[in-house]
Parts: structure tokens; sequence; C-alpha cells
């Protein structure tokens, strides 16, 4: 199954305003940079019908994150007007309240079910790569099933019990079988978050080359 990226299916109310002044978004910035060079972040015509694809959010305080905004992942550079603060969570009620001077990303809701799981993971890394998703058996990562879609209460609650299983415990990785190229990662910090994602990667990428020898 196939879905548009980019598409907000969640309930937002929203405070256009800027984000507080003493907020460092700095490491935030610099990990999505990094990501946004991998491709794992981005936008190109030829993928997702166009549409900007991958974010990252980092956890405040309780259930607040800031996360990119929509539609700004096929930016190289953000400055702190392509972040959102997300401030209260409803996941029972798909509804989500943000301030900033962008929107949240349309998989801002994936993010907060992922934070609600442990208040020990800080960062939520989720990327679009081919070759991790279609990896998924063969490394076997955790996934959610094709019938669920993101940015929904099934997502959600799909995520939760993911969580519940034994899955997650080897690795902080699982695949969206339902959102084409989908892959979460999440972290105590980003360097766990991005170290699942980049050693998945370089995993995926060994069953599909040659050997060299
Ligand atoms: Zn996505």
């Amino acid at each position: 199954m196939q879905e548009t990226e980019g598409v907000i299916k969640y309930k937002l109310h929203h405070t256009l305003k800027p984000l507080n002044n003493a907020l460092d978004l700095t490491e935030l910035n610099v990990w999505r940079s990094l990501l946004y060079q991998l491709e794992l972040i981005g936008q190109r015509p030829e993928r997702y019908l166009g549409y900007a694809y991958g974010n990252i959010s980092q956890r405040i305080k309780g259930e607040q994150f800031i996360i990119s905004g929509t539609q700004t992942s096929g930016f190289s550079q953000l400055s702190a007007e392509h972040y959102c603060m997300v401030t209260k969570v409803h996941l029972s009620h798909n509804s989500l309240q943000a301030t900033g001077l962008c929107k949240p990303s349309s998989e801002a809701l994936t993010h907060a079910s992922v934070y609600a799981q442990n208040s020990a993971i800080s960062c939520v890394i989720h990327a679009h790569n081919a070759d991790i998703w279609h990896a998924t058996q063969a490394l076997a990562l955790a996934c959610i099933a094709p019938d669920v879609s993101y940015g929904t209460p099934a997502m959600a609650q799909a995520v939760t019990q993911l969580f519940q299983s034994d899955k997650l415990n080897k690795q902080p990785i699982f695949t969206m079988l339902g959102h084409e190229d989908g892959v979460i990662t999440f972290g105590k910090d980003f360097p766990e978050a991005a170290f699942a994602m980049i050693n998945t990667l370089a995993k995926a990428r060994q069953l599909t080359t040659t050997t060299l020898k």
C-alpha cells in the first residue's frame, strides 16, 4: 500500500507565533542537516510524487517536543522558523496542539506516540529509506503492519503494541510497512537514535552489495 507523504491527518490546534528564544535548537538542527546529507530526510522529484519526506524531533519536557515543520524536508538548512513546538498531545482523540511559525510535520502524532511509551526517550527520527525498508524481513526488524496508516490513532496503537512486545529490545528501530520506505528510530539522545538508523542502513546495503574480496 502506498500513500501520499505530507498530508496532516490529525486534528491540529496551531498557534502561529515564534518559538521561545530560550530554546536551543542547535543540536537538533545539526543532526537534521546530517540526515539530510544522507538523504534520509529530503525531497526529490522522483520520490513520493515530489513530496518532502522525513522529520526529526527532540523532547523538551513531559509530552512537549520540538519537531521539524511540515514540508521543510527539502531545505538543506533549517532555521528556527522551520521548527514547531508540540505543546499538548491527545493520542486517543488524534489531536495535537502546537506553536511555531510553521505547522508540525504530518507525522508528529507518530513521534508523540513514541515519546508516550517511555520518558527516557528524548529523540525520534523518521526517515525514508528503501534499503532499510525492503530489508525489514531479512534483518528481522520490528515493523508496523502494512494496513496501518501514518498519523492515525491506529498507528499510535500499533506503536504501543510494538513497545509492549519484546521486538524493540535489541535495537530502537522499526519500519512502517504501510508507509513506503518509512523507518523510525528513537533513543535517549541523538547519537543513539542516529546510530540505529545508520547502522541498519549499512547492514541493509551489505545485503544488496556484491561481495568485495
Ligand atoms: Zn514518512
